[in-house]
Formats: structure tokens, sequence, C-alpha cells
């Protein structure tokens, strides 16, 4: 099948978080299937450094883009990056300038990357190539389907798949951004693209696309609610006929510890002693006391109010202060989360490191010589890092929302003694109650000679998350979707 792959980052190319992960191992795990798909990327300066055999060609006829065809690295994957000077070559991070700030010309950035998404499903480039099946991701692709809609182009277009990582981040712009975008004014209204007076990217997608997906099968019913909805859970319900939740997969190549090239000693469920020597070189980087015995909790991940960061700062501050753990922090984002990390480390120095920033190998040491990986989301579409943790037999302690109610069974005494136990779960999302999952978690911790907790991280490690069964999900979608004839989704008709 023809898949054209879109999204705004893909790992290789240019990562942000959780989306590039998956926008680089779903396309390669369906390559490995077999099928035909092509990733597409807008050229920032690091994707263009990045991408594999690269070779120039022209856009559509009088376009002001261009085309850098290539392969992600590592891979056979081909990779089509839109080189669109005036919006994509620029310092910085996608979304944001330097200073953290939105970029002011994100609507036309991300409009134009969409207008090119659907020069290239058309075949305008000329490539001699045209998608059955486009999956788009997250809101900066959220106005391919509407751009391609065939009620309004009168063209036929192939099938439109949007996936949610994220519902929190929409994409919302002033209203004048409809008709600086030449967007239909007459799609102004609550059932169209406006969201409170604002322009939603997001919607376009939710409302236009054939067929919607988000990261896990709890998240999916979630969003359906007002309480998680975001304000979109009405829509959502609307089309909660073409919903579907697909569990995101682990690329196991770059985390497993068995063969990662970023830890000193690499381990496996059979031999777990090379986990101490992560501790203790963990211990040393972050400059933590040297201690085998005391457990030692981390945390990596974006500094944001979803990732329960505050939580985790207060029921570990007594657990620190009282010396009973040590606490590892990596992760950078909202400055207020991120000076209260800093003053954390230097009120408990040798008890409490952090490392503010993006630091790929020592996310995968945390992983690796962490006892115990926090994290109490306050909503998680599906997490990658609690799976991560379960592979590295780091016991993930999780609230139990989205894909972390998905994937971590709570060590239950029931389930410690069936097998099923993985780690530690916890609801409601309140200090009280994760307190109560970390004091159950230590006293398991402190009882390790009875061999439960051995266990415990052997049940993780060896749970397959791989991208294996989340690509066959999607292409048994596609399959059930791919253009047979004309056919509009049924909840379309409620524009
Ligand atoms: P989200 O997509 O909400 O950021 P996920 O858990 O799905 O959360 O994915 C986060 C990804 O980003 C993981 O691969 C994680 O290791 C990585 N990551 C986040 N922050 C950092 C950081 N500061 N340093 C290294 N890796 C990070």
């Amino acid at each position: 099948m023809r898949i054209l792959f879109a999204s705004s980052e893909a790992y290789g190319l240019v990562k942000t978080g959780g989306l590039a992960d998956v926008s680089a191992a779903l396309p390669t795990a369906l390559r490995r299937k077999r099928q035909d798909v092509r990733l597409v990327v807008p050229g920032y300066p690091e994707a263009c450094r990045n991408l594999v055999d690269a070779s120039p060609r022209p856009g559509p006829d009088g376009a002001p883009w261009q085309i850098i065809e290539g392969r992600l690295p590592g891979t056979r994957l081909p990779v089509y990056l839109i080189d669109w000077p005036e919006f994509f070559q620029r310092a910085g991070n996608p979304y944001t300038a330097s200073n953290g700030m939105d970029w002011p010309d994100n609507a036309q950035r991300f409009g134009g990357f969409a207008r090119a998404i659907a020069a290239l499903a058309r075949d305008e480039a000329g490539l001699d190539w045209t998608p059955e099946i486009i999956h788009l991701n997250d809101w900066q692709t959220g106005l391919v389907p509407l751009l391609l809609d065939p009620e309004r182009t009168g063209v036929e277009r192939p099938r439109t798949v949007f996936t949610i990582h994220n519902l929190a981040y929409q994409g919302l712009f002033p209203a004048s951004t409809l008709s600086e975008l030449g967007l239909p004014t007459e799609l102004w209204h609550p059932e169209g693209l406006e969201f409170h007076q604002q322009l939603s990217f997001m919607k376009a997608g939710l409302v236009f696309s054939d067929l919607i997906t988000t990261v896990s099968p709890t998240y999916a019913r979630e969003i359906q609610e007002p309480a998680s909805g975001m304000g979109l859970d009405g829509l959502l319900r609307a089309r909660g006929e073409v919903l579907y939740g697909i569990l995101n997969g682990v690329d196991y190549s770059a985390w497993d510890p068995s063969r990662d090239r970023h830890i000193p000693v690499r381990y496996s469920a059979e031999e777990l002693s090379g986990k101490a020597a992560n501790k203790a070189a963990l211990q040393r980087r972050l400059g933590l006391e040297p201690d085998p015995e005391i457990p030692l909790l981390g945390h990596v991940g974006r500094m944001v109010e979803q990732k329960g960061m505050d939580l985790i700062h207060a029921a570990c501050t007594p657990l620190v202060e009282s010396g009973r753990v040590q606490l590892a922090l990596v992760g950078s984002g909202q400055k207020d989360l991120e000076h209260a990390s800093g003053a954390l480390a230097r009120t408990h120095p040798g008890r409490v490191g952090v490392h503010i920033g993006y630091d790929e190998p020592l996310a995968h040491l945390l992983e690796a010589g962490s006892d115990l990986f926090l994290m109490p989301s306050r909503f998680e579409p599906c997490g990658l890092n609690q799976l991560y943790s379960l592979r590295y037999g780091t016991p993930p302690v999780v609230h139990a929302t989205g894909g972390l109610a998905d994937t971590v069974v709570d060590a239950t005494p029931e389930a410690l003694a069936s097998g099923a136990a993985t780690g530690f779960s916890f609801t409601p999302d309140t200090l009280a109650s994760l307190t109560g999952a970390l004091e159950r978690a230590l006293a398991l911790y402190r009882a390790r000679d009875d061999g439960d907790w051995a266990q415990l991280q052997r049940n993780g490690m060896t749970r397959d998350f791989g991208w294996g069964t989340s690509a066959d999900a999607y292409l048994a979608l596609y399959r059930q979707w791919a253009p047979r004839g004309r056919r509009r989704a049924a909840a379309g008709s409620a524009l």
C-alpha cells in the first residue's frame, strides 16, 4: 500500500518529543511489512543536515519551495523534506524561537507545510507517485484533510488518517488567520474551524479526516469525556465511530539495555547484575553520593504542567530530607519548573541531581541507573518513558491515566503472585495518592532479598511493546479504509 506519512518532526532528523519517535518508528515498521511508505517533514536546518543521500528536486511550478529527497538515517525509508527557506531555515526549535516563545508565524509555516503535503498528495511536484493513504499527525498537519476535501475540491483524494498525539496542543490562532491563509470563511463556526473565536488547526484535522486515531485505547475513551476532552469532546464523540486508540510501540533497537550504546554496562532480564554499575555511573554523572543501597528515583521528560513535576517535587522532598531516597531529574520546559528543580538540587546536594536540557545519552543512563521511574502525568496520551523503564528493569510509578493505565500493571499482591505486575499505579493524581504508591514501592524495594523485586523487574523487561503489533493495527485500519469507490466518513456530514 502507498502511504504518505506527514509529521513536523521525526527522530534522526529533528526531535522535540515522543511525536518524533513515533514518526520515525511507525513508518519504518510499516516498511518492514513491505509497505511503500514515505515520510514528509519540514526542511529545518537540522533535518537538512541529518538527511542521508540528500538530493534536491523542484517543487510544483511557481511554488516557493522545493523538495529535498533522501533517506531517514539508519534506514531505507524515503523522506521528502519541504525546503521552504522563508518558513523553515531558521535556528531554534521547530515550534519556538530561542527565547522559548512560539514562532509568531507558526500558522503560516504549518499552513504552508499542509499545502505542500496536499501538493505531494496530488503529485503536483512530479514524483510519479501518489499515496492511497495520507497519515497526518497533530495540529501541524491538521489543514491537509480540509485542503484535500473532495466536497470542496470536487476531486477524489487519498484516504486521510489523522492521529492525535496530544490534544493539549491544538494549533490555535487569531480569527484573522482564517482569511490570511485563504481558508473558506463559511467554515467560521463552531462545527467548522472556529474554537472559541480562534482558528483551530486541530479541528480541521478532526472534522475533515476520514479516520481519527490516538495513541492508546484509554486516551481514546478519555478524550470523549468533558474532563479530558480539552473542549473538543463533543466533536470527538460525534466522530466516535471512526476514532480508534492504537498504542505506540518502542524502538527496541535504540531502547534495550542488552545493546544500548549509551550506557556503560549492558544487562538483561537473565543477567540483571550490570544494572548496579549503571546506578553508580548515574550517581557520578549527576553529583549524587555513591550509594548502591539507597533507592534512586528518576524522571526524564518535558518539564510542563502535564507531566506532574510539581507532584514529584512535593512527594520526594520529605523522602529526600529524611535520607530515604535519591532523586534524579532530567528535562527542560517551563522556567518555573526548571527553577524549582534546580533549587531542590541546591538545597539537597548529593541527594538530588538535576540536569536541565535535552540529553539523549543521559536519558538512557537515567532509565538504566534508576531503581524507580516516576511518571505522575496528569494526563498521558501514550507515554514512552514508562515503556522504556519497563524494558530497563526500572519499575515505573504512574498515574493510572491514558497510555500509562494501558501499559503498567500495578503490583497488588494478586498481580505479584500471578506474575502480571510490572510497576505501581495510583489514582487520583494527588500528592497523597502518589505518596501512597511510593511507599508501596519503597517497601517492596526494601524487602528485595525476598525476590519479589527482581520478579517485578523481570516481568516488565520481558513484556513486548515493540512496533510490530502497532504497525499491524494501523495496517488493518488502512486496509479497511483504503479507497474502494467513494465513501464519506459518517460525521463528515455534520458540517
Ligand atoms: P511527550 O511526547 O509528551 O514528550 P513521551 O513520554 O511520549 O512524552 O516521549 C518523550 C520522549 O522524549 C522520550 O523519548 C524521552 O526520552 C524524550 N525526552 C524528553 N525530554 C528529554 C530530555 N530532556 N532529554 C532527553 N530525552 C528527553
